[in-house]
């Protein structure tokens, strides 16, 4: 690696501001990081900078910042000796170089100033302990000193000390060494899979929220079924997400089989992110047969069932959200109802779709109908090419349906024609069960297609089925 190829990674003029920041203050500063593996990654330069400086990480920040056009706010985080500036649509952070010990119970470590290589050897991987010169006599310059550019090449991530140490003092990178294999489809080294797997009970000293954030990366990357295969692997899953691993294995009952639903699963993560880059969806297509462990049963008469597995599976979205500290919003109201509806399209597709049940179909999914198909064709795992072609074949006739009858019923975003006021006003009714009644029946028959969508027919319905419930209407003088 020459020094003209690393000061492209240097085209950013920020980096001069940096560098004559730190030759004011007389101390040494290094590029470090994600940013410098990105780079010769190809990936382009990514707009989070580490710098690391052979000093006071917080001085030099300061420094820059009063070197900067509009002199930026400069965050100083100082129990962690770190300092962030936001400038144009780059984040710098800014450290001291360190060393590191740890102890048992805590991922933070205890601190001590320390030598570029100090520094390096704490990060958590070879990749990404890589770090380019900022100073005068050698601008530009590579600093590997445990072979990072070999590992990039073979695509492979290491650990700059033992993998036992670095995954026990912070078990954090067992999360990230998984994450960052997935992302840049990398092999984790046998000896740090091993140290994972023998470390993985430690996992439980890192927050849920790193967990889950690793989590979202992995499911945002383009092939998560790598990242999920390998916290299976390591049994990072049983911890994280039992209500996968327990979907794992096939059983057999007098010569009945089922698929095994944790390999399917992951088939249909894969297939969706070719799809879809909505990680809510992807979420979705991960929990989508949860409910199938707990609801499993053998019937002698027709083999396996998982009765009620949509029902039961988005009950205990709920729960996982919970306890992983996810948001309980609209997000996760999202996942719940994709899960609950994932087997309403394959079941429309099976047999001949009549109006009605795709009425019902589109009323249930509202706005989220897109996606619910994307998650029902995700769904098809089948090898069977011929069954294959059926399948989707299906869909698109599903799809065309939903499309037919949406533009002529509008139920998607469903407004009942007819308003409780008006029931009220009409039979001089005060508010009661009766109103919820009256207009559930409105809305039945025109999801059964018994009336159409509109105010008259609506109007006409509340009149009959009011006068048979032996109300009286209101004479309006
Ligand atoms: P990305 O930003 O794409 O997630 P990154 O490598 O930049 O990747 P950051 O979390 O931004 O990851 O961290 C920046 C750098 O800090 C890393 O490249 C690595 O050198 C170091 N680092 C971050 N977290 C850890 C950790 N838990 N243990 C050791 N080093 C770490
Ligand atoms: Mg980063």
């Amino acid at each position: 690696m020459t020094h003209s190829t690393n000061k492209q990674a240097l085209s950013n003029p920020i980096f001069t501001v940096i560098s004559d920041a730190a030759k004011e203050l007389n101390i040494d500063c290094y590029v470090i990081g994600g940013f410098v593996r990105d780079f010769l990654l190809k990936k382009g330069t990514a707009k989070d900078i580490d710098i690391v400086a052979i000093g006071s990480g917080i001085d030099l920040a300061k420094k820059v910042a009063s070197k900067l056009k509009g002199k930026p706010e400069v965050s100083v985080f100082k129990n962690f000796g770190t300092a962030m500036i936001k400038y144009n649509d780059v984040e710098l952070e800014f450290v001291g170089a360190r060393k590191e010990s740890y102890h048992e119970d805590s991922r933070k470590p205890v601190v001590e100033d320390g030598t570029l290589e100090d520094d390096q050897k704490r990060r958590d991987f070879t990749i990404n302990a890589l770090a380019i010169s900022l100073n005068e006599t050698n601008y530009g310059a590579l600093l590997d000193p445990f072979n990072g550019i070999q590992d990039l090449e073979d695509k492979i991530l290491r650990t700059p000390l033992a993998p036992g140490i670095t995954y026990s003092d912070d078990p954090l990178r067992m999360m990230r060494a998984i994450r960052f294999a997935t992302q840049l489809n990398f092999k984790i080294e046998d000896a740090s899979l091993q140290a994972i797997t023998e470390n993985k009970d430690r996992i439980k000293i890192i927050s849920k929220e790193r967990i889950v954030d690793e989590l979202h990366k992995i499911l945002a990357s383009s092939k998560p079924s790598l990242g999920f295969s390998l916290l299976h692997k390591t049994e990072l899953l049983e911890y994280i997400l039992p209500e996968l691993t327990a979907l794992q294995g096939i059983e057999e009952i007098e010569g009945q089989r089922h698929k095994d639903n944790f390999w399917h699963t992951l088939e249909v993560v894969d297939n969706i992110s070719e799809n879809t880059d909505n990680v809510w969806l992807r979420w979705a297509a991960l929990l989508h047969d949860i409910g199938k462990a707990p609801t499993k049963r053998f019937d002698k008469k027709i083999g396996w069932t998982f009765h009620a597995h949509e029902f039961i599976g988005s009950k205990m979205v709920a729960k996982l959200f919970k306890r992983l500290r996810m948001p309980l919003n609209d997000k996760m109201k999202f996942v719940q109802k994709m899960v609950l509806l994932s087997s309403r399209p394959i079941i429309l597709s099976e047999d001949f779709a009549t109006d009605s049940a795709v009425r019902r179909l589109i009323f249930d999914a509202g706005e989220h109908i897109e996606d619910l198909m994307t998650l029902c064709e995700a769904d098809i795992t089948t090898k069977n090419p011929k069954k294959q072609k059926r399948y989707k074949d299906n869909f698109k006739l599903v799809r065309q349906k939903i499309v037919e009858v949406e533009e002529r019923d509008h139920v998607r975003n469903f407004q009942p024609p007819i308003s409780g006021e008006e029931i009220m006003e009409t039979f001089n009714l005060k508010p009661s069960k009766e109103i919820g009644i009256l207009k559930e029946a409105i809305k039945e028959a025109i999801l059964e297609g018994e009336i159409p969508n509109e105010y008259e027919a609506a109007y006409k319905l509340m009149i009959q089925k009011g006068k048979s419930m032996g109300f009286f209407i209101e004479q309006k003088s």
